[in-house]
């Protein structure tokens, strides 16, 4: 029997992501050719010589690899006002600003009616794998999303993040109906200009409408943790809001006031369940399924840079799956979560072939293959690691999105991705190289020290190449839940040294010419002046990633976590 709710059919959808997946190769080659025969005569590829053809060889001959640093001239003429078919044909509609956490300033990037089609296409495909394990009853979600600040380019362009974007457009609420995932606040709280309030109406909104709540979700884990962390401290209040009927003086913002005052009435009932639940969970372990009893899973960006988190979201999701969500980016999409069984250290991202063409350079090992040739979709084998680059509908041509990827497997003909890392070496002083993924390995190291003393917790963390002591050394800062014994952190630095086993690391390391590794930890709450920071930069809640490397850039970051510094360690590793 089909599964069909409103506009929205599981079986079909699966079916048609099955044909696709099956003949990966030839989608692949049809993409490109729709993508090339739509945008061929833009300025960008007529200037390459690609004279109307569309096939892989003339396009891979013509158009080089880029970064966006090289689209930024054409970026910026497009942000200025230039209606001209510079980058796509179909009109640019707005400006997409991405996170920017790790370069310290957001890149422009063009967004049109395809990414938003896109956006859907992989919302209903992910679902359908998601609703063939959880089935959802008719309802809504509780959805930790916000809309950003937005501007005017000189042009007149709107500049704001992708998923805001995402979220003003049309297609967005019909979509999310059909999926059952309406989010549970109005508008007026999500496009809220104040986070803390917008967050604080998200947790009632959710507890006025748990009863409907099918999941609890964010864009990343993150905004998840950061809400739970707010309702330990402020459920008093929301339980008392829902007694009365009368919402918090701390809502101050009046289109906030009013959206949520219209659908809050005195109800001593739910409020009494809601407080007697609180008071009986031991340290706020399984309140999402406590409080949302309908909730089937929790659902969000878990890998990467958000796996740090998983632990702390385990704890509050109690019995309830963790379900990763899509991978993408600000750019383009890339891959769907279509086993949502599997836990997030091991979840894998099936590429949609249809969605834009894709090319990977070969790594092995990420030390200098820099020159290997991209290869294609199809090609690519299992247990290597590529960089990815993406050709979209959205005027972006054989760019280096900066992602390492490992290739897991094969959903039909199309392969499964394992996301590893930013390419980008985070942590260098000379000849040693490491990664995202090296530091959390580091982090996840010293981790289990911690973790062996009852109680205590690491809640966030980033680094630093000091490169102005001399020799140079690796700072990591850490935010802890509780004080810890200076001998517990003196051996989690060390720890940290150790397991940083870059060959250039650790012989620099034992000749000197790289100093002990300098554990900071910072006072708590350090870690939210940051978030508010990049918020007051116009980065939204939902796509902030706390950068897990502050560059030379970011020097206001460098300054906070100093700020706030109350303990420091040297390494004693390699006495
Ligand atoms: P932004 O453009 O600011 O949304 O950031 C996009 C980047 O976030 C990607 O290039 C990845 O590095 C990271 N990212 C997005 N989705 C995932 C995912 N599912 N798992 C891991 N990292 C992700």
């Amino acid at each position: 029997m089909l599964e069909k709710k409103g506009n929205f059919n599981m079986e079909r959808v699966i079916q048609e992501f099955d044909e696709v997946t099956k003949n990966a190769s030839r989608v692949q080659r049809e993409t490109l050719k729709k993508i090339l025969e739509e945008n061929g005569d833009t300025e960008y590829l007529q200037g390459l010589g690609l004279r109307g053809r569309t096939d892989i060889d003339s396009f891979r001959a013509c158009i080089p690899l880029v970064t966006h640093h090289d689209l930024e001239p054409y970026i910026q003429r497009i942000a200025d006002g230039d209606t001209a078919p510079i980058l796509t044909r179909k009109p640019v509609t707005s400006i997409s600003l991405s996170s920017g956490t790790t370069q310290g300033k957001p890149k422009y990037i063009v967004f049109n009616e395809e990414l938003v089609h896109n956006t859907m296409q992989i919302y209903r495909i992910s679902y359908a794998f998601r609703n063939r394990e959880f089935p959802t009853e008719k309802g809504k979600a509780l959805q930790f999303i916000y809309g950003s600040k937005q501007f005017e380019t000189k042009g007149g362009l709107t500049a704001t993040t992708a998923t805001t974007n995402v979220y003003r457009s049309h297609q967005f609420k019909s979509t999310m109906c059909d999926i059952q995932s309406q989010c549970t606040s109005p508008d007026e709280v999500i496009f809220g200009s104040d986070f803390l309030q917008s967050l604080y109406c998200h947790l009632l909104c959710g507890l006025l409408y748990a009863d409907q709540v099918q999941f609890v979700s964010a864009t990343f884990a993150h905004s998840i943790v950061v809400a739970f962390q707010s309702f330990e401290k402020d459920w008093e209040e929301l339980c008392r809001d829902i007694k009365t009927g009368v919402l918090s003086s701390r809502i101050t913002n009046p289109n906030i006031r009013n959206a949520v005052s219209a659908i809050l009435r005195p109800d001593p009932e739910l409020a009494d369940s809601i407080y007697r639940k609180c008071e009986g969970l031991s340290n706020w372990y399984g309140v999402i399924p406590e409080l949302w009893t309908n909730a089937k899973y929790v659902y969000g960006i878990m890998t990467g840079s958000m796996e740090h988190y998983t632990r702390k979201l385990r704890h509050y999701a109690g019995r309830l799956p963790l379900v990763c969500a899509e991978y993408g980016s600000s750019e383009g999409w890339i891959g769907a979560n279509v086993d949502p069984l599997t836990p997030p250290d091991s979840a894998t991202f099936v590429v949609l072939p249809d969605i834009g063409f894709f090319e990977f350079i070969p790594l092995r090992g990420m030390d200098g293959c820099e020159h290997a040739e991209p290869i294609g979709l199809t090609e690519v084998q299992v247990g290597e690691e590529y960089e990815i680059i993406i050709t979209t509908f959205a005027g972006l041509y054989r760019y280096r999105l900066g992602d390492v990827v490992r290739v897991e497997g094969f959903y039909n003909s199309t392969p499964r991705l394992k996301f590893i890392c930013r390419r980008n070496l985070i942590l260098s002083i000379n000849i040693d190289k490491n990664t995202e993924k090296d530091l959390q390995l580091a982090v996840d190291e010293a981790t289990k020290l911690l973790l062996a003393e009852k109680k205590l917790d690491l809640l966030d963390f980033t680094s630093y190449a000091d490169m102005v002591s001399d020799p140079g050394h690796y700072v990591i800062f850490w935010e802890l839940n509780a004080d810890a014994k200076d001998e517990v952190l003196q051996s989690c630095c060390d720890c940290m040294d150790r397991t940083f086993v870059d060959p250039g690391y650790v012989g620099s390391r034992r000749i000197g010419t790289i100093g002990p590794l300098e554990l900071n930890v910072v006072e708590r709450g350090t870690f939210r002046k940051v978030l508010y920071h990049f918020l007051s930069r116009g980065t939204s809640v939902g796509q902030f990633k706390t950068p897990r490397c502050v560059g030379p850039a970011n020097r206001a970051v460098l300054e906070i976590l100093n700020e706030h510094a109350i303990k420091r360690f040297f390494s004693m590793a390699y006495y």
